[in-house]
């Protein structure tokens, strides 16, 4: 297959008026018509606006109106993130004919620089899950490409499944409270960035957990992914958490091997013995390059990192649930019986069982008589595993550790595990997104023919080193 021209050659095609956007838009969208109803990357496809998009650029050009970083690059949006009149789901039954009055913060800085918006990519439902099978009540899961017997990984798998697949330049945006960009794009084979907490504005976000939360990219390169991110990225007035940092201009990062790597000793153990083999193959040849290579533990996140990250999770999630009752948004029907009866019934049909766990356990460990025992601490624990990620770059640039401990598995294999078993498969993503620190999964080789990610996770606000480090892994293969 023809390798995909990466974002910036295209624009560069594109001003030279040797690639027609109105013709590559056709023809992505060709291809998500043909492939979803095989592989259900997508909740939503918009072709029509995306057409209308396209046409409205190359017009734009001509008049030399239109000369965006992205311009004509076609990007598919994770459902929950809000896109102005698209139905905005986040993968969930409950928000059934939402239509967002306005575009998410993230959509408008990526449609002001020329991209073109062409469809809602599928998910866990409000991202509760790591291999996109939680979808709401009426989605179907999304499949892996490489192997439609397995899962793409969530809970952004419908963003790296369709990112695998397609042939065409394209990118993606995807949202993490957990690792749910890292782990699908390890599952799928490509480049996933997560920014640091506050980089990218929530503002248009449907919200999982708010102090986890955040929007990153996904890209067949790691160039891909970290121009879309540097698009995406900047203080927002209307997100308060957001913060005024400056600019990475990731989008000229080069590969640099300048840096000290830490493997983090803990992440290695319990890991598939081939998956733990190939990401050291891959510290090997950096270190042969000149990497400084050490070994570090952080055994405060290994312990504790996926109880403090459900507790934070679940209790944050089950009070922005609430507001999905029937009345404000989405699903809603004949108003009969009492206030509870209503809100019962509704919440009942439009919430998946995941959520409904998530709600029962969030709301649990924030009752009165529960809260001191498990919220408070389970957030007394979040700044005890900052503190340590804080003292390990004192002595390394970058950590290093298997995105995720196994491969894609198959849709048997998972019906094997309990909601627990599942839950511990993050213990390697959790606790850089506790932290809200930066962090990267890269593809570093294949196991039974799917892939491996190596996850690379930087400091606060440190995203061009982490590129610059993820570039470094990319070119290794
Ligand atoms: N797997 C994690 C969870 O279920 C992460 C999900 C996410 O980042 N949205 O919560």
């Amino acid at each position: 297959m023809k390798k995909a021209l990466e974002l910036h050659e295209f624009v560069k095609e594109i001003k030279r008026g040797n690639i027609s956007i109105t013709e590559h838009t056709e023809k992505i969208l060709e291809e998500v018509e043909k492939s979803n109803s095989r592989f259900h990357h997508f909740n939503l496809i918009a072709k029509k606006s995306a057409l209308q998009q396209a046409k409205e650029i190359d017009a734009g050009i001509k008049t030399g109106q239109h000369k965006g970083k992205l311009l004509g690059v076609p990007i598919s949006v994770k459902d929950c993130i809000c896109v102005k009149d698209f139905e905005s789901r986040a993968g969930s039954k409950i928000l059934t004919g939402y239509l967002p009055l306005f575009d998410a913060t993230a959509i408008v800085k990526a449609k002001a620089e020329g991209a073109i918006i062409i469809g809602k990519t599928a998910q866990d439902e409000f991202g509760f899950g790591t291999f996109s099978n939680n979808v709401g009540v009426d989605f179907e899961t999304p499949l892996n490409p490489l192997d439609p017997k397995r899962c793409c990984g969530g809970s952004s798998g419908g963003s790296a499944g369709f990112t695998a697949l397609t042939s065409l330049t394209h990118a993606s945006l995807g949202q993490s409270t957990g690792g749910s960009i890292a782990c699908p794009a390890s599952f799928c084979g490509v480049a996933g960035l997560t920014p640091t907490y506050g980089r990218v504005s929530r503002y248009g976000l449907i919200d999982y957990a708010n102090s986890l939360d955040k929007i990153g990219t996904m890209g067949k390169t790691v160039s891909d992914a970290a121009l879309l991110l540097e698009t995406i990225s900047g203080y927002d007035l209307n997100d308060s958490t957001s913060l005024k940092a400056e600019a990475q201009n990731l989008e000229n990062a080069k590969p640099s091997n300048d840096f000290r790597i830490g493997i983090v000793k803990e992440f290695f153990k319990g890991c598939e013995e081939k998956v733990k083999k190939t990401c050291l193959k891959a510290i090997d040849k950096l270190e042969s390059q000149g990497t400084t290579v050490k070994e570090i533990s952080l055994p405060l996140n290994a312990k504790y990192g996926i109880a403090a990250y459900y507790l934070a999770s679940t209790t944050e999630a089950s009070t922005n649930l609430a507001r999905f009752c029937g009345m404000r948004y989405g699903l809603h029907d004949k108003l009969e019986g009492n206030f509870n009866e209503y809100f019962s019934r509704i919440r009942s049909a439009g919430f998946g069982t995941e959520a409904k766990r998530r709600i029962l356990l969030g709301t649990f460990a924030r009752m009165s008589g529960f809260r001191d025992a498990y919220y408070l601490k389970a957030m007394k624990v979040r700044t005890k595993l900052i503190k340590e990620f804080k003292q390990a770059f004192e002595n390394v640039d970058v950590l290093v550790n298997p995105t995720m401990p196994i491969i894609a598995p198959t849709f048997g294999e998972i019906k094997k595990l309990s909601p627990l078993d599942e839950y511990a498969m993050d213990l390697c993503t959790v606790p850089a997104n506790l932290a809200g620190l930066p962090h990267a999964s890269v593809n570093v080789g294949e196991h039974k023919g799917m892939p491996v990610g190596l996850m690379i996770t930087a400091d606060h606000l440190q995203e061009k080193k982490m590129v610059q480090a993820a570039m470094a892994v990319e070119e290794l293969k």
